[in-house]
């Protein structure tokens, strides 16, 4: 009977996605991100805030209704993120930057706490959803990383939608690149683009039997040549999850690899004992900057506690609390008045 209510009471969430009474969840956590970058409030209309808004409310939706539901943290951040995937405000999925040959080129990883099973995908064209692709090379394959063409044999087989590569194709994605072309040119005088570590994607849950996991997508960075590949499909790096910590990363690339800045601070939790958010801002506001890097994490641990740490001018984020509590946030500011 109980399982009956609960399960219609999820159903409800669901269906009237908007803000569910706090009292009726909790004993799980969720965060989510879809980037962090240098843009500034005033840098957005109204419109376009609104439109990351609504779409990063929708993602949280989707995972909290897993959650709620009593479905696992591997399900409930894999719903997130193909929300996040198959809308066009992020750089993931649909919204994925270009290349500097104009292709879209993707990465995505997926990792399980409760076993430290974890899949990974690079440099995928014609993946729609690469975080798919990510959980089934980490399920029906061998492996932990698959890239290229490869990958995109593995996911025919698996039966993962491929789409036409014009899919990918945004006009403000597009715009970007030919802006970033521009600044190339010697004497140039264009203002490089503001958002460009904007969009990534990522999510970390803990569910009600107490397992922890986390995974990160995104197109990479706008004008990336020879295959370059960033940190968010490797494990470690973009993301990372045991039993006591989880963490999804975004921002330049290079530095969260050469750190190993996800599994730093899950280790820094595990072995030196430190909490969640110090080992989180010591990583990325003293090492990450000291390196000469930017951008930010979202981390769960163990007990639900839900940490964001950035050191450029916005993340864009979302979360439920283990009380069950809903926030959606973008700038800094919005950090204090948490
Ligand atoms: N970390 C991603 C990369 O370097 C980009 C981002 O998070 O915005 O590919």
């Amino acid at each position: 009977m109980r399982f009956v209510a609960l399960l219609l009471f999820c159903l409800s969430l669901s269906a009237f996605a908007a803000q569910p009474p706090d009292s009726a969840r909790g004993g799980y956590a969720l965060v989510i991100h879809g980037g962090a970058g240098t843009l500034q409030q005033k840098d957005l209309s109204k419109e376009a805030l609104d439109a990351i808004r609504t779409d990063i409310g929708r993602a949280l939706d989707a995972g909290d209704a897993v959650l709620c539901d009593g479905g696992s943290s591997l399900d409930a951040i894999n719903a997130a993120l193909v929300v996040m995937e198959d809308s066009p405000q992020f750089n993931a999925g649909r919204g994925a930057v270009f290349n500097a040959e104009g292709v879209n080129e993707m990465d995505a990883s997926i990792m399980d706490g409760r076993d430290q099973r974890a899949g990974a995908v690079a440099g995928v064209h014609r993946v729609k959803n690469p975080i798919k692709l990510a959980r089934a090379v980490m399920e029906k394959s061998r492996h932990v990383m698959l890239a290229g063409d490869g990958a995109e044999m593995f996911a025919k087989q698996q039966g993962i939608e491929l789409v036409d590569p014009s899919y990918f194709r945004t006009e403000s994605r597009w715009e970007a690149l030919q802006r970033a072309k521009a600044a190339e040119q010697p004497g140039a005088n264009v203002v490089p683009d503001k958002g460009k570590h904007f969009g990534t994607v990522g999510a970390v849950a803990l569910d009600r039997d107490g397992h922890i996991a986390a995974a990160t997508s995104t197109g990479g960075m706008t004008n990336k040549r020879w295959g370059r590949i960033g940190d968010s499909p490797i494990i470690g790096a973009g993301t990372w999850a045991d039993d006591r910590c989880g963490v999804s990363a975004t921002g330049w690339g290079e530095y969260f690899i050469r750190l190993g800045i996800t599994h730093d601070i899950c280790a820094r939790v595990r072995y030196a004992g430190q909490s969640l958010q110090a080992a989180a801002d010591e990583v990325i506001h003293k090492r990450l900057p000291e390196a000469g890097g930017n951008g930010g994490i979202i981390a769960i641990d163990r007990a639900g506690q839900v940490v964001a740490s950035f050191n450029t001018a916005n993340m864009v984020r979302a979360w439920i609390d283990k009380d069950g509590s809903r926030h959606i946030a973008m700038f800094e500011e919005e950090l204090a008045a948490k």
